[in-house]
């Protein structure tokens, strides 16, 4: 993807977990050491090379730069955290456990672990779509036909064996995608009334479920009589999405359990919404969007299905 940071410049400046941990921590603490506890600034730097290097003067707790992010409580070195969160975001359809896990020399179930936590930096922002907004369903999982025949399909049969992922995508170019129990009106316009700003303008295709969308500047795409471009009506940003997504699925992933795909969606559209960054600042997002976060082994193996 970009070039001003190749994997040659990654080991070049991140040669080993010393240099990581700087990294990471001039990231977290750009005005100095900070206590992740209590947010006190009257912090000791321990001596020889404890996990928690750190020691708050004013709640007596020790810490790391890992302690209030998603790298809480993981022993893996921070240089493998952060070439996962440089692969990640670097890769323009992803990369299987199976794959990240012999790139950094884990397990696959560590890999696997570590790439759903970093999946969790994404999915969470927050505020409504506002100007003009295209909205599309599509579906994903178990046995596909072409998209088209699944579109035509969607009343009910198309669905079979798949999960709707709803999408929402700005002109500006961000996107905003969820997995729904079904595609039905409640759930679809809900979405809209959930993300989207009342008076914008929302474009959609023909499916009946999109109706009764009053508060909205609501517009259809007719694909049906081959009209997929009327003037700036088009739902032709989402879709492209759709197609990233589904070569990511089909070509990388395989699969995605109903449990888990939230995420990976998160992983998608994050990915997508950072595109035109540059791959240095995809890493510091990665980091960044992990903090205050938390996903265990446990909570993630035992989510309750979706
Ligand atoms: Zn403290």
């Amino acid at each position: 993807m970009a070039s001003d940071f190749s994997i040659l410049d990654f080991f070049k400046e991140y040669p080993d977990e010393e240099a990581a941990r700087k990294y990471f921590e001039d990231i977290r603490w750009k005005d100095g050491v900070r206590c992740p506890y209590c947010g006190g600034v009257h912090v000791s730097k321990c001596a020889g090379k404890s996990p928690m290097p750190y020691r708050c003067r004013d709640c007596r707790k020790h810490f790391s730069v890992r302690v209030g992010t998603i790298m809480e409580s993981s022993k893996l070195p921070l240089q493998k955290w952060l070439l996962a969160m440089y692969i990640l975001f670097n890769s323009k359809k992803g990369i299987s456990s199976v794959q990240l896990a012999e790139m950094l020399g884990t397990t696959q179930k560590t890999a696997w672990f570590l790439a759903h936590r970093i999946r969790e930096t994404r999915g969470s922002e927050k505020g409504f779509f506002t100007g003009t907004v295209e909205v599309d369903e599509t579906y994903v999982g178990g046995k596909e036909k072409s998209k088209h025949a699944s579109k035509k399909l969607r009343a009910g049969r198309g669905a079979v064996g798949k999960t709707p992922v709803v999408g929402i995508k700005s002109r500006d170019g961000k996107v905003k995608a969820f997995p729904v129990k079904e595609a039905n009106s409640k759930t679809l316009t809900g979405a809209i009334r959930a993300n989207v700003a009342a008076g914008a303008a929302v474009y959609t295709d023909q499916h009946r479920a999109y109706r009764g969308l009053k508060e909205f500047d609501h517009k259809r795409v007719i694909h049906s009589v081959g009209e997929y471009v009327r003037k700036q009506v088009y739902t032709n940003g989402i879709e492209s999405f759709w197609a990233i997504l589904k070569r990511g699925y089909y070509g990388i992933y395989h699969f995605w359990s109903v449990k888990h795909l939230h995420r990976y969606v998160n992983e998608f559209a994050g990915r997508f919404n950072v595109r035109e960054f540059s791959a240095r600042d995809r890493v510091r997002l990665a980091f960044e969007g992990g903090f205050g976060k938390r996903l265990t082994y446990k909570g993630l193996i035992s989510h309750a299905t979706a």
